[in-house]
């Protein structure tokens, strides 16, 4: 059976779902940024970022029958795919997703595999994940060699604290309002509001701190030293992702402290120097942006290898990630993020993708049906084609 077709286009799946105000929005606590050192973009990242929806990819079977891979920035990933993969792939076996992935990395190297090209491999390899599965009948994981847990224990990240205690997770994540521009100021309301909720959690409850670019290694070594009584887990992407030195530095100056980052790496290479040299602890890939499943796997068995851990990115968000986690050793813990859901709403109204599994009491099992077990086709699609 052979890829016939290969299309991408824009959706907007948070219209599929209830619509809510996140906590950052309902606390008014935006994190802090990249961007934060101009003051004209400070505070939002929306101001500074760009405005493409999400992407939607379809692979097509010579039978008929598709798989569905879904990204963000479909700016720069829909030509990509479209004028791009979609003629390199056309005709190759659809079970050959080995070839099918060093073929999109190879083809893109001459503009950059990493960054945007990423998103647009992640799209297109999720999409012949899932259709791999449909067409043998299996779910993912059972593909990769899962399941290798009984459940994936999920952590939610966000400010309703007392509501994920509620739902019953069993760790929790800050993101970090405070940075370098904020001086000795933002370490101490760091302090007050890691403080905060270590009191309100207790100590069997386990609390990272995600500070996503924004800090540099002088503020982040300041910041772990300041935070050492309140026993985090894991300090988060604190630097810029190519700061590898920066990321040595704080490694040889923090060194009891937990560190986790790589949502903003793409491909298995750079996981693979940090697993050389020791960065940081725990690697966290984002399948939909790092190169796929393909990618995603290559990382696990890397973090594996050297005895780290993996905490994949929003993985508990979709399908994708949670097929991922369920198969693999290194993968730890499960991340729900954007769409964990305001005090009061279940979970379960907060699915997109119809055919996600919910996490209940703090842990999540994915669905069993085959491919990522996503119950849509072309018309629900069109639904919500932007
Ligand atoms: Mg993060």
């Amino acid at each position: 059976m052979n890829i016939r077709d290969i299309r991408a286009f824009t959706v907007d799946l948070s219209r599929a779902r209830k619509a809510v105000k996140s906590s950052l929005q309902r606390k008014g606590r935006q994190p802090a940024g990249p961007m934060d050192r101009y003051p004209d973009y400070r505070g939002s990242r929306s101001a500074a970022g760009p405005s493409w929806p999400s992407a939607a990819c379809i692979v097509e079977a010579d039978d008929g029958s598709f798989g569905l891979g879904i990204t963000q920035q479909s700016g720069p990933v829909l030509p990509i795919i479209n004028d791009h993969f979609r003629s390199l792939l056309a005709g190759q076996p659809v079970m050959a997703t080995e070839k099918c992935y060093d073929l999109m990395v190879r083809a893109s190297a001459a503009y950059g595999s990493q960054g945007a090209a990423g998103f647009a491999i992640s799209a297109v390899d999720l999409a012949l994940w899932d259709l791999k599965g449909k067409l043998l009948g299996r779910p993912v994981y059972e593909l990769l060699g899962g399941p290798q847990k009984k459940h994936i224990d999920c952590y939610a990240t966000g400010f309703d604290i007392e509501w994920y205690l509620e739902l019953g997770f069993k760790a929790v994540k800050l993101p970090m309002p405070y940075g370098p521009d904020d001086g000795i100021d933002g370490l101490n309301r760091a302090d007050e509001m890691v403080a905060e909720t270590r009191a309100t959690i207790g100590d069997d409850i386990e609390l990272m701190l995600d500070c996503w670019m924004a800090l540099d290694v002088e503020y982040a070594v300041r910041l772990g030293e300041t935070l050492r009584p309140y026993r985090l887990k894991w300090l988060e992407d604190y630097l810029m992702p190519h700061d590898l030195g920066g990321f040595a530095a704080v490694r040889r100056r923090l060194p009891a402290q937990g560190l986790a980052t790589g949502e903003h790496w793409y491909l298995a290479e750079p996981f693979l120097y940090a697993a050389e040299h020791r960065l940081v602890d725990i690697f966290q890939p984002d399948i939909k942006w790092c190169g796929g499943m393909s990618a995603a796997v290559r990382i696990c068995h890397i973090a594996e290898a050297a005895g780290l851990t993996a905490a994949p990115h929003g993985a508990m968000n979709d399908p994708y990630g949670q097929h991922l986690v369920f198969a693999m050793p290194a993968a730890r813990w499960g991340e729900r993020s954007s769409g964990v859901s305001p005090p009061g709403v279940p979970l379960a109204e907060m699915v997109e993708l119809p055919g996600t599994a919910v996490i209940e009491d703090g842990c999540l099992t994915p669905s069993d049906a085959p491919g990522f077990g996503i119950e849509v086709d072309q018309a629900w699609l069109d639904r919500f084609a932007v």
